[in-house]
């Protein structure tokens, strides 16, 4: 059932077996496995079907260097189905490298494996919307697919990597009649959590505080909490619930709200690959059932671990669209639209400089003597894109030159001094907001520095290409934009020691007995691969952890089911 917080009588307090907070993808995900687990759920949510300014507003925070990140209430969506209303849909799983501890990783290692979160990623992947849990391109696309780019043979680089991509699907609308027939479920629109309240002796949550914009205020008690408010907002819950715990819930060690990550991305370099452009995929392929797919370049594992490298991967991309020279109809109307664009979407498209009237008309020019690929793509984009149900996942390229930078995008090394706070403002409903105090190392720089030298090492080495790049300038060019937008991890990161972690491997709050986090705040590390499929696999491990859990404790007291 899907009703109205503000339907719920001022002071009452709801009662179920499990409450979740925020209903993006981590949140459905568990609320659904839970439902069908035959248990009693509420979910909270903030928002309604709908962005609301009001409601959005209260992302709202501050950034310490608004260079390097975006503003808190950018590339979040706070409604129902959270940000999935606006993501790309591009799904990958985590490497079994990824969750190792790896001496030139710091703060790297994971208390589960790949192989533990690996019977959740099917389900992830169906959740999703991007068909089979099949990420090799011979095994997705079929024996006779074609390399990557032909000839191009390497122990050292791994060409046979892919990604798939979602509708992208929405999950507020896609589940919406799901989770409104689901059984024991109850979803409440317009309800925000505003506290946390622990027992006197901090060691269990005795109930939620909610608040809706109208004034409505009522709490939940349930015997387990789930905290699904993405990566930044559930930072924000942890550190503002206060009255027990001085220092917020799980920080006793001043661990929550650190380590934020998010990726280290940019268009690198001139690929140049000889022979025929039939020789190159570069674009889009859609498998056989359906789903477009994308192949990608990255370091071999064994590679990565000799010569200290962080997790990243390599796409074959256009030049910087900013940049008049490549002489692109196509990008320079991508580049004259961009006001038009979303903030997300935009961004990217400038880059910081003022465009001179000089610029406008080389765009301009370049529209002007490139029709036949401009009204192609027009064409191309109104029926595949716009129009389409599964939608054409971005703008390609005819790719007439075999000329191509590299679109990288990386895993960022955590570190305690990159960090989220609470500010000194606070919301509507009288929260603090956030302080983001985002910040990269020389050795996230140096590791994708080293990454692209291994690349064109193996280019130069095959013959079959040739791929430089200015390194002098390489910080620059990946920070250009700062943090790579919509990817919030790490701030209440799960390990096994308590001095450096917020949850375990359960993903239960150490030092709280029924509290848990469900999505990207959990990862100790932030691989190379995109979030969202990845924290939706850890939600549906959790649903499993709980309902074992939460079974025994039906035959007995509460309190020892946690024990
Ligand atoms: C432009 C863009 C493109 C992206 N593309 C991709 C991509 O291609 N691939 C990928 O893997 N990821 C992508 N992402 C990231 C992806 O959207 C997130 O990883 C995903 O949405 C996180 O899911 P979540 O459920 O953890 O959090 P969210 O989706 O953020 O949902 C959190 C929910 O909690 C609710 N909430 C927050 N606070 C409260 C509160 N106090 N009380 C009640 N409810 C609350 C919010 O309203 C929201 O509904 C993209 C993001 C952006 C912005």
């Amino acid at each position: 059932m899907i009703s109205e917080a503000n339907s719920i009588p001022n002071g009452a307090c709801l009662q179920a077996d499990v409450c979740i907070v925020g209903s993006g993808p981590a949140g459905i995900a568990l609320a659904l496995d839970l439902s069908e687990r035959g248990f009693e759920v509420v979910m909270l949510e903030s928002g309604h079907a709908a962005e609301n300014p009001s409601t959005q507003s209260l992302y709202e925070g501050d950034v310490t260097d608004v260079r390097m990140h975006s503003p808190p209430d950018k590339y979040r969506q706070r409604r129902l189905g959270g940000t999935s209303a606006i993501w790309g849909g591009r799904c990958m799983p985590f490497d079994p490298i990824d969750f190792e501890t790896r001496p030139h990783v710091p703060h790297s290692g994971w208390p589960i494996s790949y192989d533990d979160l690996l019977p959740y990623y099917p389900k992830a992947n169906a959740l999703a919307e991007a068909g089979r849990f099949s990420y090799n391109a011979e095994e997705a696309l079929g024996p006779n697919a074609a390399p990557l780019i032909k000839g191009f043979d390497s122990r050292r680089v791994i060409t046979s990597g892919l990604e798939r991509f979602s509708c992208p699907t929405p999950f507020g609308s896609r589940y919406a009649k799901r989770l409104q027939l689901a059984r024991g479920l109850s979803v409440l629109l317009g309800a925000n959590c505003t506290a946390i309240r622990l027992q006197p002796d901090g060691q269990a949550v005795q109930s939620l505080e909610v608040t809706t914009l109208q004034g409505t205020r009522f709490s939940i008690m349930s015997d387990t909490t789930v905290l699904a408010a993405g990566g930044l907002e559930t930072a924000r819950l942890l550190l503002a619930s206060r009255d027990v715990a001085p220092a917020g819930i799980g920080n006793a060690h001043d661990v929550v709200g650190r380590y934020y990550m998010c990726h280290i991305a940019g268009n690198v370099g001139r690929l140049r690959v000889h022979g025929s452009a039939q020789n190159v995929r570069h674009g889009y392929e859609v498998s056989p059932d359906g789903i477009y797919c994308r192949r990608r370049l990255s370091v071999a594992p064994d590679e990565q671990r000799r010569l200290g490298l962080a997790n990243a991967v390599a796409r074959l991309h256009f030049p910087r669209i900013t940049d008049p020279a490549h002489r692109n109809g196509v990008l320079s109307g991508l580049f004259l639209a961009r006001k038009l664009i979303s903030y997300e979407y935009g961004k990217r498209l400038n880059d910081g400089n003022v465009p001179t009237p000089a610029i406008y008309g080389r765009h301009l020019l370049n529209v002007a003597t490139d029709p036949v690929d401009t009204t192609a793509f027009l064409t191309h984009w109104i029926s595949r894109r716009s129009l389409a149900q599964r939608k054409f996942p971005s703008v390609i390229l005819r790719n007439r030159t075999n000329r191509f930078s590299l679109e990288m995008h990386g895993e960022q090394i955590p570190q305690a001094q990159s960090r989220v706070t609470l500010g000194t403002r606070v919301d509507a409903l009288g929260m603090p907001q956030l302080q983001v105090d985002w910040r990269y190392s020389p050795a996230d720089i140096d590791s994708i520095r080293r990454t692209l030298d291994v690349l064109a090492e193996e280019f130069a080495t095959s013959g079959v290409a040739s791929f430089e790049y200015d390194a002098e300038n390489l910080e620059e060019e990946l920070m250009r934009f700062g943090a790579y937008g919509g990817h919030h991890i790490g701030t209440a990161r799960m390990g096994r020691d308590v001095r450096t972690s917020v949850v375990n491997a359960d993903c239960q709050v150490h030092s709280v007995k029924n509290l848990f986090i469900a999505g990207s705040a959990v990862f100790p590390t932030s691989s190379q691969a995109n979030p969202t499929l990845t924290l939706i696999a850890l939600s549906l491990r959790l649903g499993n952890t709980l309902a074992q859990r939460l079974g025994t404790a039906r035959a007995r007291p509460v309190v020892e089911a946690f024990t």
